[in-house]
């Protein structure tokens, strides 16, 4: 099992000079395979694949006098990465969507290279990064890297004027819990992030809002300063490191909420939304984002992996529409929140479309309608 430990670092001024150079030169390079892939398409049809870039690594070093304190795999990195812009590229291709070609990277769209092996260009030494090139960086251990980790590779990332490293670490899988008996199907929303079969919802945490009123704010200051000032970079940056720690807070928040949920779950069911389909829609796509349906589900799907859990993916279709006691079907306006059927089933809106992903997601287990009270408890991620 691969897990990330992220850290910052904290370079003395030469030593960030350093790490400047290593991201240009990795920068410039990004620039040339892409060109080449670029041309050699264009002009001859030929494609031209990731070993052929990794052998022209070194005929760059000799040509190039400022890759020389680079390191080999920095550039090695990059033909890596260049091939992942293509592979995301082909795959939307074909996918029918819009595909964008991959892009040059500005001084301001590129802010990361990493090494591929600990003790090859990099190595931790304590409270040391070692760099290649940029000398031993003092680096904060805010959490330690478990004594049975293994460090395989590295990223070293430039953001809002911060440094960080992010170490991949191989850990041994780690024991599947003990089974509880708990199957939950989930609506996700928009007013509350998550509603579960059971009647609970978890709503998007306050301070997020705050964040968001906070970086508009910032953004505007922005939008007034002059091009090209001092007072505008630092604007910038105000708005970088905002965005930031939305980022890290929204984080935080999922990944306390989808460990819960596979502590107390043998099996989650959610609806198998096409996210990307629904952020065109300009009235939803803000409220999707912000709440991170994304990267909800993928928290959860490898945590769930990890731990034994089953995750199963439903067809989305009328789950919204169906009463889950007495299986009438029929159309119902987005702003009824609360349901009443002929049958007696009186129910939230959301709660009832959890249960219906739950009974599609078809496992053996009871389902508690309980007639006429079907309460919402409103709780925190971590009280599910
Ligand atoms: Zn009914």
């Amino acid at each position: 099992m691969l897990k990330t430990y992220k850290y910052r670092l904290y370079p003395r001024p030469a030593q960030e000079k350093n790490l400047l150079k290593i991201l240009a030169c990795a920068r410039n390079f990004y620039n040339m395979c892409l060109s080449e892939r670029k041309w050699a398409w264009e002009l001859e049809r030929r494609t031209v694949s990731r070993l052929d870039q990794q052998q022209q690594i070194k005929h760059y070093k000799t040509t190039f006098p400022q890759a020389k304190q680079v390191h080999t795999h920095v550039l090695l990195v990059v033909t890596h990465d260049i091939q992942k812009a293509f592979d995301g590229f082909f795959r939307r291709v074909q996918a029918g969507e819009k595909a964008g070609y991959p892009r040059y990277k500005g001084r301001n769209g590129f802010n990361s290279f990493g090494f591929a092996e600990h003790g090859n260009g990099f190595r931790l030494d304590g409270n040391r990064l070692k760099v290649f090139g940029a000398g031993r960086i003092p680096v904060r251990m805010h959490r330690a890297i478990p004594d049975n980790g293994t460090i395989k590779t590295c990223r070293i990332k430039y953001q809002a004027g911060q440094w960080f490293v992010a170490f991949a670490v191989e850990l041994p899988d780690a024991p599947e819990l003990p089974k509880t008996g708990r199957f939950i199907g989930l609506d996700m929303g928009i007013s509350a992030l998550i509603t579960t079969s059971e009647g609970e919802k978890v709503e998007n945490p306050n301070y997020y809002r705050a964040g968001q009123r906070k970086l508009r704010v910032l953004s505007r200051a922005l939008a007034r300063k002059k091009k090209g000032g001092k007072n505008r970079r630092k604007a910038l940056r105000r708005v970088q490191r905002q965005h930031m720690h939305v980022a890290n807070q929204r984080g935080d928040y999922l990944h306390k909420l989808t460990t819960k949920l596979v502590q107390t779950c043998d099996g989650v069911a959610l609806e198998d939304l096409a996210t990307r389909n629904m952020v065109k829609n300009p009235h939803l796509s803000k409220s999707i984002l912000d709440s991170g349906w994304g990267i909800f589900k993928q928290y959860l799907t490898y945590k769930a992996a990890s731990a034994g859990r089953e995750i199963r993916f439903v067809d989305p279709a009328y789950t919204s529409q169906t009463c889950p006691q007495c299986g009438k079907v029929e159309q119902i306006g987005l702003p009824v929140r609360w349901l009443d059927c002929a049958c007696g089933l009186s129910i939230d809106r959301d709660h009832r479309a959890a249960i219906n992903v739950l009974i599609k997601a078809g496992w053996d287990t009871p389902l508690q309608l309980n007639v006429g009270d079907c309460a919402v408890r409103v709780v925190e991620a971590a009280g599910l």
